[in-house]
């Protein structure tokens, strides 16, 4: 007899840890990924901004999975699912499966404005990290190229020695910490003409305060932190213009230095430009197609609904998990305490893990013909946000707090979920250089 096909599209948290845990199971299983590797995205700041290379924090899927006698992984870009005769398009091939379970992800959402992302990068992808350390090391250079000499302006420096960040989630306000402290620490003495030290980074959110999903008393914390790295911080303020001169933010509120455009020549407060060379892009995701291709009911960001066992409804076989589902489950905070309410899963890590496991588990009853699990449920760890080198924030939910305590349980469960025990170990060593020297080690650029 033919075992059953279980089909993952995605090789991400959520579609990584489903085939794990279908190891030894009486399924044939199949992990499709258009990238031939797993990504660690929570440290890709850190290859953004020079401190890790690309290869300590990601991993081929084949050889992670190669223990696995019952996985197969194929490189290829899945573009539909036919559902009636369920199989799985990819250019070339058409992937029969029993079960499928799509762990597609998210992409950056440039709400409606593609052409921003060729002037504002966002961080997804480890060629995105590649191309945001070239912009803002080539600012740098440019800028020291024009005090060389003698005739260079002022302002064509300043607007090369200012960075903006649209977006001050986790992901900017880690860019925006780390950025400020590159430029204060790791060059600050690299270059004769210009001072690295100067160089200003602004953070901007629609919301009233950066970290919008933490709780405020953490948002504060975080943005006395960002300021004290000098980081200048506009909340309250949507960018709603950007083109090869710029952005354009209008804040509901608008303080009287927030801005309201912004270019690649620069950004405009109160009127007035302020020259910027580099805009990156943090703000929102948009789910991955899979809801299109399933044609599926999907929330405002495209992720596709689900029931509460994960499974699509009408299609008891296929699953969607992770950032590309709209999963609302109730959760249980690290003493057991179980909320009153469901909520709706964040787009982080640990939600996709779970719901992974979770998927291969009730597969796994549902082959063997015995009793299912029950609903899914989030074991809820709380969240964690780093601003800057030694300092973070932490809602366990049950405990809140700041500081180097809470940066070094970030860096605890960062090592521990990181994919590899090579990659561990030099990611581990090149934290303890850079703490020590205070420098970042991937500077050359890209010819
Ligand atoms: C810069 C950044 C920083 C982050 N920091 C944190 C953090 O500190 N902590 C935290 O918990 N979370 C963080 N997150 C969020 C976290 O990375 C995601 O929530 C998590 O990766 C979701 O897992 P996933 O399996 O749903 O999708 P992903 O991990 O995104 O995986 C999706 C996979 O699907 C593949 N794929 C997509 N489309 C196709 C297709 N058509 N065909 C074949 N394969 C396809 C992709 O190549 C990818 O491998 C961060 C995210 C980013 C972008």
């Amino acid at each position: 007899m033919t075992k059953p096909r279980v089909v993952i599209v995605g090789g991400g948290f959520g579609g990584l840890y489903a085939a794990r845990a279908l190891a030894g199971a009486p399924v044939s299983v199949m992990l499709i990924d258009k990238r031939n590797y797993h990504l660690f995205r929570p440290l890709l700041y850190q290859v953004a901004t020079g401190l890790l290379s690309a290869d300590e924090i990601s991993g081929p899927l084949r050889s992670i999975l190669s223990r696995q006698n019952n996985i197969d992984v194929l490189l290829g870009e899945v573009t539909g699912v036919d559902t009636e005769k369920r199989v799985v398009r990819l250019e070339q091939h058409d992937v029969p499966y029993d079960f499928l379970i799509l762990a597609t992800g998210v992409q950056y959402n440039y709400f409606g404005r593609d052409e921003w992302s060729r002037i504002a990068p966002g961080l997804v992808s480890l060629s995105d990290a590649d191309r945001i350390r070239a912009k803002v090391l080539l600012a740098f250079e440019r800028a020291e190229e024009l005090a060389a000499l003698e005739s260079a302006q002022t302002t064509s420096i300043q607007k090369l020695l200012t960075f903006v960040l649209v977006g001050a989630g986790t992901v900017g306000v880690e860019m925006a910490s780390t950025l400020a402290e590159m430029s204060r620490m790791a060059l600050a003495h690299d270059f004769h003409h210009i001072d690295a030290r100067s160089a200003r980074i602004l953070l901007y959110e629609t919301a009233p305060r950066v970290l919008p999903s933490y709780p405020e008393v953490l948002s504060a914390k975080a943005q006395r932190h960002l300021e004290q790295l000098d980081v200048k911080v506009y909340t309250s303020t949507r960018v709603t213009g950007i083109d090869a001169d710029g952005i354009t933010a209008n804040g509901q509120r608008v303080p009287t230095d927030t801005v309201t455009s912004i270019d690649a020549d620069g950004i405009i407060a109160n009127g007035q430009r302020v020259p910027a060379a580099t805009v990156l892009w943090a703000a929102g995701v948009l789910a991955s197609p899979a809801g299109r291709w399933i044609n599926s009911a999907t929330d405002k960001s495209g992720r596709i609904i689900v029931n509460s066992d994960l499974s699509v409804p009408d299609h008891p076989e296929i699953f969607a998990i992770g950032d590309t589902a709209h999963v609302v489950a109730h959760s249980r905070n690290l003493l057991g305490i179980k909320s009153n309410e469901p909520m709706l899963m964040p787009g982080v890590a640990q939600p996709a893990i779970q719901e992974g496991r979770y998927v291969a588990r009730l597969i796994r009853y549902r082959v063997a013909g015995t009793k299912p699990p029950g609903p899914f449920w989030y074991w809820d760890k709380g969240d964690l946000a780093i601003v800057g080198r030694t300092y973070a924030v932490a809602d366990l939910r049950f405990l809140r707090f700041s500081g180097f305590p809470a940066w070094l349980i970030w860096a605890v469960v960062h090592i521990y979920f990181l994919i590899g025990f090579a990659n561990r170990f030099f990611v581990l060593v090149q934290w303890g250089l850079a703490f020590l020297t205070k420098r970042r080690r991937v500077r050359v650029l890209p010819e």
